[in-house]
Order: structure tokens, then sequence, then C-alpha cells
């Protein structure tokens, strides 16, 4: 599937392939003809599925059309919960729309609110705002809505969390009768359903499948930390969180060897499982682990592949696995039966690509944390979802 198959037109596409991305998302490739067609929408998508470009690309697609820009008078809103959210959704439209005459501007409390009010005097075709700041400027007269076309509530479950319900509606109640209401929400609620049903007439719905792998009770989660950190690292981690149990994969049967040693010398025992130990040390390594006398195992992709062990807290990629499948593989190994289950991966810069990768294969961008004192010198990029390894792409 292109963009083009998608209807968006080349200024657009082109911006988007500045951006490296070459096809759609699943959320983008649903989402966008309906926008396109003029109807409402209510989606379930989470963060990191693509969502915002989702809503952001067939607006300006249909606003590119005809531009206006007059004073004070916006012609498509988007509500976000918080200032952070406003400001991220403004910078990708402004990316998205490079090659196109729209402008666009983020709004928010907590600042000085004259340069808002200037810009939208000097003109806005696409408005991203929080919902107090939309309401005490248009009660200041700084913005008029009688041009909107196109209404955004995005994150609506964090907003109705976050007590906006009133404002929402009164925003809802000043826009024109006709406007389109597109409303994403990560979950769609009960509370989210009233609000849509008081809102918007009839919309198309559509949710974005989870992965099997998200789909469980699986936190997932990953540092990002320099290579050569990685076993402090761990070491700790495991101190601080004083973890029960863990089972550690890492890529190579030396390098099992190797980290059981360095978390020894911290005074950390851990048993490193491979194929280089024999078939019975492994069964009984196995069946401790599984009681609960081993708390932390150290294993090779390879060497874990007959482990079943039920109900296993904690998975931990020491050393990220290829391919993506195989992540997925890994992590369905915690959390089963319905229990919570953690997966943490360690990812250093030159796991950028094995990333992508991943994240592509999920759909979604894993959540990531630095561990103070582990802070990486060597930044790991945000991955591009829909990554496809340079030997796997199509010429053009
Ligand atoms: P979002 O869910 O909107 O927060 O997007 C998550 C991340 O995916 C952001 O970093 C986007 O820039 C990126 N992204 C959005 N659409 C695509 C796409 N079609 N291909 C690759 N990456 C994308």
């Amino acid at each position: 599937m292109s963009f083009s198959k998608l209807g968006l037109s080349q200024p657009v596409i082109d911006a988007l392939s500045d951006r490296g991305y070459s096809e759609p998302t699943q959320i983008q490739t649903q989402a966008i003809p309906i926008v396109l067609k003029g109807k409402n929408l209510i989606a379930a998508a989470q963060t990191g599925t693509g969502k915002t470009a989702s809503f952001v690309l067939p607006i300006l697609e249909k606003l590119s059309g005809a531009q206006t820009q007059k004073k004070k008078r916006i012609r498509a809103l988007i509500v976000t919960p918080t200032r952070e959210l406003a400001i991220q959704v403004n910078d990708n439209i402004q990316a998205y729309a490079k090659h196109l005459p729209l402008t666009s501007t983020a709004i928010y409390g907590g600042v000085d609110d004259k340069p808002q009010k200037q810009a939208l005097i000097d003109g806005v075709d696409i408005l991203v705002s929080t919902p107090g700041r939309l309401i005490d400027l248009y009660g200041q007269r700084a913005v008029y809505f009688e041009e909107v076309e196109t209404l955004v509530l995005d994150e609506a479950d964090r907003m109705l969390d976050m007590g906006f319900i009133e404002d929402i509606n009164k925003i809802i109640a000043r826009l024109p009768q006709d406007v389109q209401n597109l409303l994403f929400s990560a979950t769609l609620s009960n509370p989210v359903r009233d609000l849509a049903k008081s809102a918007i007439d009839y919309a198309e719905e559509i949710s974005i499948a989870k992965t099997d792998a998200s789909k469980k009770n699986i936190e997932q989660w990953l540092v990002t930390v320099d290579k050569d950190k990685k076993s402090a690292l761990l070491s700790h981690m495991i101190k601080e969180n004083d973890w029960d149990q863990a089972l550690i994969f890492i890529e190579t049967k030396h390098g099992a060897a190797k980290l059981a040693s360095q978390l020894e010398k911290r005074g950390i025992h851990a048993e490193a499982f491979h194929s280089g130990r024999s078939q019975a040390i492994r069964a009984k390594l196995l069946e401790d682990f599984k009681a609960g006398k081993i708390q932390y195992m150290i294993a090779t992709g390879v060497g874990a592949r007959g482990i079943d062990i039920h109900e296993l807290p904690r998975v931990i990629n020491y050393d990220l696995p290829y391919p993506a499948d195989e992540y997925v593989h890994r992590i369905g190994r915690t959390g089963r039966a319905g229990a919570q289950g953690e997966a943490i991966s360690f990812v250093s810069k030159d796991n950028f690509k094995n990333l992508c990768m991943i994240e592509s294969r999920l759909g979604h961008l894993i959540e990531r944390r630095v561990i103070e004192g582990f802070e990486p010198r060597k930044e790991v990029p945000i991955s591009i979802l829909n990554y496809v390894p340079k030997h796997k792409r199509q010429k053009d």
C-alpha cells in the first residue's frame, strides 16, 4: 500500500518521503480514506501507531484545495489534553505541510497569550490547542469558529480523565453544525462513547487491532544505554528493583558466560543457559529456575527455544533479538495465563535498525526510559515505523 493509493497528493507524499515514511501504518490506511470522504470518525488507537498523521494528512489534503487564512478564522481545530501533545502535533503538521501554503499554530495555557493572539491575527488554517486556553481566547474574541470544517478530539480518554468534559462541550456547542468530527482515543471506554454519542451524530468506527504481543498483560519498555554500560546497568537494576526472577536473553554463548561472571563479581548469582552446557545440566537448571531456586538465568535465544515456563514475571533483552518475530516470541514468555509480565529491552545506538524492525512489527513504539546514572552518550534515534531494511526495499 502506498500513500498515493490513499488519495494523498504529491506535496504531502513528498513531505512524507522527506521523513523517510514509505508506507502508511494500519491506522493511516484505515482512517485517511474515511476522513477524506468527509465522514465523522471514532478511532481507537494508541500513541505510537502513527495516529497523528492519520488525521493530519487528510486534513491538509482537504484544506489545500481552497486557501483562506482569514484573520482569526481557523479552518481545522485539533484539541489535545496537554501542552506537550499540542506542540508535538503542531510540529508534525508543519513537517507534513512543508510543501503546502498552509499555516498552523499551537496554543496552550501557562504562557503569555499575546504571541498566540498575534499568530491568530496573522492567519492560521489549523489550530492545535488545549481546551482551557482555547475557551479563554474564544471568550476574548481572539479566535472565531464559524469557518471550522473539521474538529479533532485527540486522546479523548485522557481529556476526560483530566476533567476537560465541560470545556469540550462548550467548544463543540460553539462550532458550526456541519463540522466534521474526528475522535481519537487509546480506548473506547464508556465515558468516551458517551462523549462521542453526545457530540457526533453518526460516525464510522475503527479500532486498531493489537498485535498478539501487545494483547497480553505485558508491560513492555526499553532502556536506552551505551553498549559498554549494559552489564553495570543490569546489576544496578537487579539490585535496585530487587527482582524475584528474570530470564535474561543474550546473543552468544560466550556473552552469556561473560555476563554471568560480571554479575557474580557484583554479588549477583546468575546461571548461563546455552547449548554449550550438557543436556543434563540444562534440564537441571530449568527445573531449578522453574522452582524459583535460581533467580536469574542468562540464556541465548537458541538455547532458550525449549524453555517453557508459565507465568514468568520478567524477560530482559540484554541484546535485542533478530528477527523481529523473535522479540514477539520472547516477550510472549512473560505474562502467561493472565499474569502480569514485564519485558525490558536494553537498546544502544547500534541496535537502531533492529529496533525499527521490532517496533514496525509491533505496529507501535515501545515506551522508552532512561535510568539515572546510565544516560547514553550516544542517543538512540526515534524509530521509523514501517521500516523496511534496505535490501528488501523495492526499486522505484
Ligand atoms: P504517533 O502515533 O502519531 O505519535 O506516531 C508515532 C511515530 O510514528 C511518530 O514518530 C511518527 O512520526 C511516526 N510515523 C507516523 N506515520 C509513519 C509512517 N507512515 N511510517 C513511519 N513512521 C511513521
